[in-house]
């Protein structure tokens, strides 16, 4: 850089047009895991078979990288219709994630004077994109003793706040609990604008509102491959009447599923067996991993619908476990600070039998 470009000059332009929302917020900071047991980000830590492995390097071989990918990613849309049990007459909208649909979803419904509600506390994303499009957030809080939803609350603030966007977890990040599905049929009836139903830990419960679709005229429910074990691919789904995505996919950068995704995600798909297999050994692990917990003095595990656990630690102390817990080569979440309700929480991702167990060893050392 030109030693005539000063430091001061950049930061008054900086001060001058970065939108003021933005500055308030901070980057997302994922932490560095290099050498640690990673029980931070609800990955799956299973990987493939070799065999498989090589079947899929293979298929790459095929893709051409020198061409755009298909606009409409046809082929990985029928896979996930079929894998994801889309009903019969809804229509799927692919993002860069379920991440990316959320900010379509908000640019679509969003602008100045409109609102987005969800429940505090929940997904940080919701309130983080509601700030990139000029939205209000509003987050009603769940009952601090059980993260279950206040329902007439719910119901008082979208009276009050008109949302044109609800959206609701379920189960829930970062508490792990299904909320009622009696209530949820409720606020969606009562909402006056789109319910999104964001069931990114659908593979590890087998409660979901897909097969409602058709249902109600405002609902829509947000898939994600993420969790089922394709984190690294960015692909999630919305599922609803046409009338809704055709909308919605106008917001579509063009080309926003590369190639590779789209052939790698197709490819998996049809390997469903396997994720089913390692998805339903996680589901067993969480048992064992919460019985574990509820057996240690002091700290209180919340029973959990994902693949994570939400665990409340000794009065003051989750920082300096989750700080011990790394040195001990464990990474997990600290939630500590987050949220009034999340006082003294860290969540565990739950991985294989091995790093579970390092990490329960690791936490009665350091307890
Ligand atoms: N929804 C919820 C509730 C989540 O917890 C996450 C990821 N942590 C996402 C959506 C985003 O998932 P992705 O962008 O990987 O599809």
């Amino acid at each position: 850089m030109k030693e005539s470009m000063n430091t001061q000059q950049i930061e008054a332009l900086v001060e001058r047009w970065v939108r003021p929302e933005i500055k308030e917020l901070s980057a997302y900071h994922v932490p560095d895991a290099s050498g640690l047991i990673k029980l931070d980000a609800m990955e799956n830590p299973y990987t493939w078979p070799q065999e498989l492995r090589s079947e899929w390097l293979e298929l790459l071989r095929t893709v051409d990288v020198n061409r755009y990918p298909d606009p409409q990613a046809s082929a990985v849309t029928a896979a996930l219709e079929r894998s994801m049990g889309v009903p019969a007459g809804a229509r799927l909208l692919l993002g860069n994630g379920s991440d990316e649909l959320i900010q379509m979803l908000a640019m679509t419904l969003g602008g100045p004077g409109r609102t987005i509600l969800s429940v505090d506390p929940g997904f940080v994303m919701y309130s983080v994109i509601a700030k990139f499009v000029g939205m209000e957030y509003v987050g009603v809080p769940l009952r601090s003793a059980d993260f279950c939803l206040d329902t007439p609350a719910l119901l008082q603030a979208m009276d009050q706040h008109q949302p044109a966007l609800v959206f609701l977890a379920y189960p829930n990040n970062p508490s792990g609990n299904l909320f009622s599905e009696q209530e949820l049929l409720q606020i969606i009836q009562a909402a006056p604008g789109v319910v999104v139903i964001d069931e990114a830990y659908a593979p590890f419960t087998d409660a979901s509102f897909m097969s409602r679709i058709g249902d109600y005229p405002n609902l829509l429910v947000m898939r994600t491959v993420s969790k089922m074990g394709l984190a690294g691919l960015r692909l999630g789904l919305l599922v609803g009447a046409s009338e809704w995505i055709e909308q919605i996919d106008k917001t579509r950068l063009p080309y926003n599923i590369n190639v590779l995704t789209q052939a790698s995600a197709e490819f998996a798909l049809g390997h469903q067996e396997m994720f089913d297999s390692q998805t339903g050994e996680i589901r067993k692990q969480r048992t064992i991993l919460f019985n574990a917990l509820m057996a240690i003095d002091g700290i209180k595990p919340f029973p959990s619908d994902a693949n994570f656990i939400l665990v409340r630690m000794p009065k003051g102390r989750a920082q300096e476990i989750h700080g011990a817990l790394r040195e001990q080569g464990v990474l997990v979440k600290c939630l500590d600070g987050a949220h009034s309700s999340l006082s003294d929480c860290l969540r565990i991702t739950v991985g294989t039998p091995e790093e579970n167990s390092s990490f329960l060893q690791a936490l009665t050392k350091v307890l």
